[in-house]
């Protein structure tokens, strides 16, 4: 690929678009700009976002979403989310949806929520559907991604920052060792919010809603706000033969580059199987590392021990997750266990990305 050299723009994530004049406001705007304009041009900018960094794209043009999947070594059956900035910009691209739809809308956007709708013919690259009949739309809540979105007045497709295959990002860092060279630029707002991707979601009729893919927007935030909704989950194919209705599920994700163990039981016999287990693979001269809670990690020794925080705060395990498993692999660990945790609330989603970064590996003891 022809190396591009990336400028990295500057912009505070408390910006606020409303108050141009004060402090580095001014400063933030002009960079923005400079970056929307790139976007509108068909180059690739990757910015901030509530959720983890984006690749973005200009959603009409087919050069540049091409240029997506290029950059990150995307599997081109694999469609992207698109990106507005407001609820206006919506009724042009997809086909007239349900009341519950609406709701769902009005209740979590802007927010960490895709939503599956049916596409509108010929308004978006049909590089960005996969060529399927629906798009997934999202609203970020995040000032520097709804400045970005407004200022390029385009729908912009916007996939994680990262190769396909590795962590996603959450900090601009991450996404210069994936991409440096390969994109136009980037704008570093700070680390993101979650930690963790956006809840993909399909409305079927007025009542139900598919949980295509866990993420920010928890199953229990979908329950108490539509209590009277049937609350599906897509069953994960892990043999290849079921065919998910989320075509990026059925890819291996978020894989350190070391061999990923879950373990999962009670805390003793957690401890003791993660213990014998470094004990056994340092005597063959690899390198061990662990994932670990704060309430046990004084337990592990490892060449490298992880706290994700405390185990009842999990929204603090998502934010720090991608970020540990790229430093496994900066330290070159060979062998990684990773410590189970509670499904309950964003531990849904953690624990469906820790365990697809296993590849499905769980032992039970
Ligand atoms: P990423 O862009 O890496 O966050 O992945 C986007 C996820 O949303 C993938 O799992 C996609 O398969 C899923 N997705 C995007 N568009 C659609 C769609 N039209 N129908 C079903 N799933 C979708
Ligand atoms: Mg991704």
């Amino acid at each position: 690929m022809t190396k591009t050299k990336t400028t990295i723009w500057q912009a505070n994530s408390k910006y606020n678009e409303n108050r141009i004049n004060p402090s580095n406001n001014e400063q933030n705007f002009f960079e923005l700009t400079e970056a929307a304009e790139v976007l509108r041009e068909g180059g690739l900018v990757a910015f901030p976002t509530e959720t983890v960094y984006g690749l973005g794209a200009d959603a009409r043009n087919s050069e540049a979403v091409a240029g997506i999947f290029k950059a990150k070594g995307r599997p081109s059956d694999n469609p992207l989310i698109v990106h507005i900035a407001d609820i206006n910009q919506l009724d042009e691209l997809v086909l007239p949806y349900s009341q519950l739809a609406k709701s769902v809308m009005d209740r979590f956007w802007p927010g960490p929520l895709t939503i599956v709708l049916p596409v509108q013919p010929n308004k978006l690259s049909s590089l960005v559907t996969a060529t399927l009949p629906t798009v997934g739309i999202r609203i970020p809540d995040h000032p520097v991604a709804l400045a970005l979105l407004r200022l390029s007045q385009c729908p912009v497709a916007a996939p994680s920052a990262n190769r396909s295959g590795r962590p996603s990002p959450t900090l601009a860092k991450h996404v210069l060792d994936d991409l440096d060279g390969s994109i136009a630029g980037i704008i570093d707002g700070g680390p993101t919010g979650v930690g963790l991707e956006s809840t993909v979601i399909e409305l079927e009729g007025e009542r139900t809603i598919r949980i295509l893919r866990p993420g920010g927007i928890t199953e229990e935030q979908l329950i108490e706000a539509f209590p009277e909704a049937i609350i599906l989950n897509d069953r994960e194919s892990d043999d290849g033969i079921e065919q998910p209705r989320s075509p990026g599920m059925k890819y291996t994700h978020y894989a350190p580059k070391g061999d990923l163990e879950v373990v999962q039981g009670t805390a003793d016999d957690v401890i003791s199987f993660i213990r014998a287990q470094v004990v056994l693979v340092a005597k063959e001269n690899k390198k061990t590392g662990v994932l670990a809670f704060s309430e046990r990690i004084g337990k592990y020794e490892a060449d490298m021990v992880i706290d994700l925080g405390s185990e009842k705060q999990l929204d603090e395990a998502a934010q720090r997750l991608y970020a540990a498993l790229r430093q496994f692999d900066e330290a070159g660990v060979q062998c990684i266990w990773a410590e189970a945790c509670s499904k309950e609330g964003i531990g849904g989603a953690l624990m469906n990305r820790i365990v697809k970064a296993a590849g499905q590996r769980i032992t039970l003891v």
